[in-house]
């Protein structure tokens, strides 16, 4: 990121108020237009999730690749990650959401992988015992999302590697270590494994192409934060006989603590995210103190109005709690009229959260087992791990 931009997105760093129009131009992605929200629509056969019509999910990369493909009744893949160091925030939810929705509409696969290898080489004082714990207890939250049983698959790296290595081995002979450097800003001191990483976040990609033989397209919605790791996929996909992976970019949720930070788990950040697991007293306690875009006293906000925008608990209302679209309006216009005051405001998402963690935290228990029985840790019987990237003739891999 040149040195002039007063924020920072890397997958490891994002800092600053960030200019999301020029952070598409930045890293060179396309505009979610309406035209071709129109046609995703048409395609699904319902309403767009609040998350893709409310703006937050706004740049792809060959989202109309994905498209044309359905149209041809050839099926394409969602594939999503979580890298665990501790509970799932809200904002963790926003890629695995909307995978679930295009689940629902198209019938898709979905391939997680859990990614508890990275973080230990990320966060080099994280007990890799402790990784693993959060992997599968941020997996069975996921799960808990509603994925269909029989058409989600689950990657888990330290457990998964017999059956994800000789695709590894491909794709890391593919990036030269200075690609790495140069798209990650990893310093002197980042270990081996770090950099070997990016390899493995690739075989997720490229593997039901690879176990069927022929080209299967995959849809990664993700954080644009994400975008460096898949472009570099992007570049060695057709050097191994892969298509290229599309993409649906979200904005990085605002933090707790106003429209500066967003919300991440990264240094001190407890009281600037909203975890799955907290109880309903941390929950009232974050939201009360929560940044607002209200006004100094009550009757200034009355007589002009609230600010949204910069609200972190609209934030939350736009991304997750208030999912019906009259809803939402009300919400947002009485803000801004006035009608609606901030202590009046967070009290009714402070109920809301709290009802929406109880139903996950029952849904979540349930999953556990099921987290545990849809890892995969073997290639499929009387697969030849010796095959490399075959697409069929006459389809495009672009
Ligand atoms: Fe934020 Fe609600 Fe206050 Fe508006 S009324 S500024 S949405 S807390």
């Amino acid at each position: 990121m040149p040195a002039k931009e007063e924020f920072t997105v890397t997958p490891y760093e994002v800092t600053g108020r960030i200019d999301y129009a020029r952070l598409r131009e930045l890293f060179g992605t396309e505009d979610l237009t309406p035209a071709l929200l129109e046609r995703l629509r048409t395609a699904a056969g319902r309403p767009l999730p609040p998350s893709v019509e409310r703006g937050i999910y706004y740049s792809h990369r060959d989202l109309g690749r994905i498209l044309d493909a359905h149209a041809a009744g050839r099926p394409f893949f969602l594939y999503s990650g979580r890298g665990p160091s501790g509970p799932l925030h809200t904002s963790h939810l926003l890629a695995f959401e909307l995978s679930k929705w295009f689940q629902d509409a198209f019938g898709a696969e979905m391939w997680i992988e859990i990614t508890d290898d990275e973080k230990v080489w990320a966060k080099t004082d994280l007990p890799r015992s402790e990784a693993y714990r959060w992997g599968l207890d941020n997996l069975a939250d996921l799960l808990a999302l509603g994925f269909d049983p029989k058409k989600t698959h689950v990657f888990f790296d330290t457990r998964s590697i017999g059956a994800m290595y000789p695709l590894a081995v491909d794709v890391a002979r593919k990036i030269p270590y200075s690609t790495a450097k140069a798209v990650f800003g990893f310093p002197p001191s980042t270990n081996v494994g770090l950099v070997f990483y990016t390899a493995l976040q690739t075989v997720p990609c490229f593997y039901p192409s690879w176990i069927q033989g022929e080209p299967v397209l995959c849809l990664i919605p993700c954080g644009i934060d994400q975008d460096p790791h898949f472009r570099v996929t992007r570049d060695l996909a057709e050097r191994l006989g892969y298509p290229k992976p599309a993409l649906l970019h979200s904005q990085m949720t605002q933090g707790l603590l106003g429209p500066d930070r967003v919300m991440s788990t990264t240094g001190d950040q407890r009281d600037n995210a909203l975890f799955v697991s907290d109880t309903p007293k941390e929950v009232e306690r974050k939201l009360k103190k929560a940044f607002t875009g209200g006004r100094a006293t009550v009757e200034e906000q009355r007589r002009l109005g609230a600010n949204p925008e910069i609200c972190s608990v609209w934030a939350l209302w736009r991304s997750k709690f208030a999912p019906e679209r009259a809803e939402f309006e009300k919400i947002t216009q009485d803000c801004r009229s006035g009608a609606l005051l901030c202590g009046d405001c967070k009290s009714m998402l402070i109920d809301r959260v709290n009802s929406w963690f109880a139903g996950q935290s029952a849904r979540k228990e349930k999953a556990r087992e099921w987290a545990e029985s849809t890892i995969v840790e073997t290639l499929p019987d009387g697969f030849d791990p010796r095959r490399g990237g075959t697409p069929a003739a006459g389809v495009e891999t672009r």
